[in-house]
């Protein structure tokens, strides 16, 4: 009798067939990080931004980086030329390898890669968005795979007609969405949360350099579900999302930024011009 015995979606297998796939630490214990990079026109969008994040995420999980910052471009190009479309995400998962399912190994693997290229799904003109409360860990600022509070926000929000979620702790206070990042404006000011348990969006370092960049002061700090609702705008972030206005919160209709749509296009080819 062999040491272990597997049966996978109705039948025994041989381990050593699925030995990478069923023992790999990313699937097994969520050891894994990702990174969303959007492509557009021959440009890997911020991609040096993205390659930061995720060797900090590496480091701080403890897994080695398989390739150096030339070779993932080489190849996260190679994959989205290949896909021949003038835009899509690249999607980058790097996972802990694959071992013995044991929280603790005292030689650590090798890492598994993945990437993959894929289509930008549909994103709405204008957002509506609920309120969740934030039942994460306190790492969310490392871009893990562990994403199951996001994905229950985002049903959650989906399954009443909205777009998004919004994490909120017990004292009213506002983190940033299943996969975006927010912003709201008031009396000329843009002010978004400040980086505290929540993820370091790509999309918001880089607007809050072009915001900088047009003259307007942004403000890093504790935002409450309230001021939402009074403000002049508010936005969201995010990579496949880049710059969205809100319309909706919890039913409320909110003041739309007026010129929202001029601020979303000259964003984007600061994006562009930044990246190439
Ligand atoms: N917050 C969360 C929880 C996210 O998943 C994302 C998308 N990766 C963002 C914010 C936006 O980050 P970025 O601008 O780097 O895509």
């Amino acid at each position: 009798m062999g040491s272990e015995l597997i049966f996978y979606n109705g039948k025994f297998v041989k381990s050593k067939n699925y030995y990478n796939l069923l023992k790999d630490r990313g699937f097994n214990f969520g050891e894994s990080v990702y990174e969303v990079i959007k492509y557009s026109k021959g440009v890997l969008i911020c991609f040096d931004d993205h390659m930061e994040r995720m060797e900090k995420g590496l480091n701080e999980i403890m897994i080695k980086n398989p390739l150096n910052r030339d070779e993932w471009k080489k190849i996260c190009l190679k994959v989205a030329k290949k896909f021949k479309s003038d835009e899509c995400s690249i999607y980058i998962q790097v996972t802990g390898g694959s071992t013995e399912r044991e929280h603790f190994v005292k030689a650590k693997p090798e890492p598994n890669y993945l990437i993959f290229a894929q289509k930008i799904p549909e994103i709405p003109e204008k957002f509506k968005i609920i309120f969740y409360p934030e039942i994460r860990w306190k790492r969310a600022d490392i871009k893990t795979i562990n994403l199951l509070p996001n994905v229950m926000a985002k049903f959650q929000a989906k399954k009443r007609g909205y777009d998004e979620a919004l994490f909120f702790e017990e004292d009213g206070s506002i983190k940033e969405g299943s996969s975006t990042n927010i912003f709201y404006f008031k009396n000329q000011v843009f002010f978004t949360p400040q980086l505290n348990g929540i993820l370091p969006g790509v999309t918001r370092k880089r607007f809050i350099e072009f915001l900088k960049n047009k003259g307007f002061k942004v403000i890093e700090n504790r935002v409450y579900l309230w001021d939402l609702f009074d403000a002049d705008g508010v936005f969201l972030t995010g990579t496949t999302t880049e710059l969205k206005p809100v319309e909706v919160i919890n039913g409320v209709e909110i003041k739309v930024f007026k010129d929202y749509k001029n601020l979303e296009r000259e964003f984007i080819d600061f994006l562009l011009k930044i990246s190439s």
